[in-house]
């Protein structure tokens, strides 16, 4: 329960919101039925319910003012500020919302003939493009899910070519320490072993340390650029030169393709295969799980092991491909039909409405805004490493030596100010990790206030307040919560009180 004084433990317009199961009120319809007449059992097949569903019973206003509750307890974008590191939480404009709900796309059928959804095919057909031109990859695997998804979609490409010239025993994939957790999470379900290389102190990988793992059981490499430091790897070519040399592929995690889009085409750097997450660099909201789409781009080399299906011009228009065609070796189908096709209308309309030259706006928009965030925090907080960022500024808790507070006080204290916290704790490859990505879509207005707030905590921190951050969040419906306990025993299930 919240910490009130109050009698009823709401907080001002704050209501203590029980679970709906607890507020079921018995006999209370929100609908008003007639009696069902007699129900022949023996028509249902032996699988007629005999016992009540469990659920609750209650008025209409009381499940809207539920409902709307809840939903006034969800700190999202359009709430407020979300300096999310890693996840890119950018405005979603309405108007990709608008053109996801068009009637026309949203109620289509996944198995409606394919002469009746031409419209629908050219979508996806039109975004792979889009695609393929801002990376200068020639092909695209559409159909993966999630970022993740889409890492795991292009090393299953790599695995089908390194087995297709029967160097099947090529199986170790090399992932640096600061690396995304998916990253060694999809190599070891495709069934490759992961093999981490260290960072030098300029927190970009160490090229000689990556040459000296270099060998003939190498499947390949994955690498995350801009790095999870908010670092451009600077010596990609030299990376990719290596690791084709060693017979590799070079996966690249596209994660954060917001800080380059419209500046480097991805093609250039030696890269065989990245994905794109969707929702984090053309819009799509997301976070707590909302869906998401990683199209995965391919090099020529790995372009004819992309999965089914992919979209085609034939002779009676826009065609779905399911099978290989000329000389194509698909290694596999990695969803059902034909991937995330709500999130592929929103990227169209946000990358149509944008423009080439609007998004190349925008990722430089959003390194502007990174840096600025750096600079003017750089003398009260501790950065990382030296030198201008991309998209994310990272600082790490050398500011918070002596003082008391951890990473954590400190982001809990951020949001009794009304700001969701900074990634913490990562990356790992710095100590007590704050990583702030403001992204290109925040106001100097709102960048300025938020340098405020942090400002002031760090001077607090320093003057002796470690008592005050152990005790925040004091303003939340809830305050500091057991994570460990939350995490290991998590409670999935109402269960109704016996008796
Ligand atoms: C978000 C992210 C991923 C995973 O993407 P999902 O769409 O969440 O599966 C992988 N790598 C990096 C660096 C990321 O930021």
């Amino acid at each position: 329960m919240a910490e009130s004084s109050t009698i009823s433990g709401n907080r001002g317009l704050q209501v203590e919101e029980k679970l709906i199961f607890e507020l079921d009120n018995p006999g209370a319809l929100a609908v008003d039925l007639p009696e069902p007449g007699p129900i022949d059992l023996d028509r249902m097949g032996g699988v007629a319910r005999r016992a009540s569903t469990g659920l609750p019973d209650l008025s209409e206003p009381q499940v809207v003012r539920h409902y709307t509750r809840l939903s006034q307890k969800n700190y999202g974008i359009d709430t407020g500020f979300y300096p999310l590191g890693s996840c890119t939480m950018k405005h979603n404009p309405r108007l990709a919302e608008k053109m996801a709900r068009l009637p026309g796309l949203a109620d289509l059928h996944p198995l409606q003939p394919q002469k009746t959804v031409q419209g629908a095919l050219e979508v996806i057909d039109t975004l792979a493009g889009w695609l393929k031109d801002l990376t200068g990859m020639p092909a695209v695997a559409m159909s993966p899910a999630a970022g993740a998804h889409g890492e795991w979609c292009g090393l299953m490409a790599i695995r089908a070519a390194h087995e297709d010239k029967g160097e099947g025993n090529r199986r170790r994939i090399l992932v640096p320490e600061s690396a995304h957790g998916t990253n060694p999470a999809s190599a070891a379900m495709c069934g490759f072993t992961v093999d981490p290389i260290p960072a030098k102190a300029n927190g970009r990988v160490d090229l000689d340390a990556l040459k000296a793992k270099l060998g003939p059981d190498i499947a390949g490499l994955m690498l995350t650029n801009p790095n999870t430091c908010g670092l451009f790897e600077s010596e990609i070519i030299e990376i990719a030169a290596a690791v084709h040399g060693a017979g590799g592929y070079f996966y690249c995690d596209g994660a954060n393709f917001n800080a380059i889009v419209g500046r480097v085409r991805v093609a250039d750097l030696g890269i065989d295969a990245m994905h794109i997450n969707l929702h984090k660099t053309f819009a799509t909201p997301h976070g707590g799980g909302g869906p998401g789409a990683g199209p995965t781009v391919l090099s020529a080399a790995l372009a004819r092991f992309a999965p089914v299906p992919y979209v085609a011009h034939g002779p009676g228009g826009l065609e779905l491909v399911e099978g290989g065609r000329g000389g194509a070796k698909p290694f596999g189908r990695v969803k059902g039909f034909h991937g995330q096709f709500g999130v592929f209308i929103r990227a169209l309309a946000y990358i149509m409405s944008m423009g080439a030259d609007g998004l190349r706006q925008a990722s430089s928009d959003a390194v502007l805004n990174a840096n600025y965030l750096q600079a003017s925090l750089g003398d009260v907080l501790t950065a990382s490493f030296d030198g201008p960022c991309m998209h994310e500024a990272l600082f790490d808790d050398r500011f918070l030596k002596d003082s008391g507070v951890t990473t954590l006080d400190f982001a809990k204290a951020l949001i009794d100010e009304g700001y969701h916290p900074m990634t913490m704790y990562f990356p790992l490859v710095v100590h007590g990790a704050l990583l702030m990505e403001p992204t290109e879509s925040e106001s100097k207005d709102t960048l300025d206030q938020f340098i405020a707030v942090v400002r002031g905590l760090a001077a607090r921190a320093k003057a002796g307040g470690a008592d005050e951050f152990k005790a925040a969040p004091r303003l939340t419906p809830r305050r500091r919560l057991d994570e460990t306990l939350a995490a290991r025993t998590p409670v999935l299930r109402w269960k109704a009180a016996v008796g």
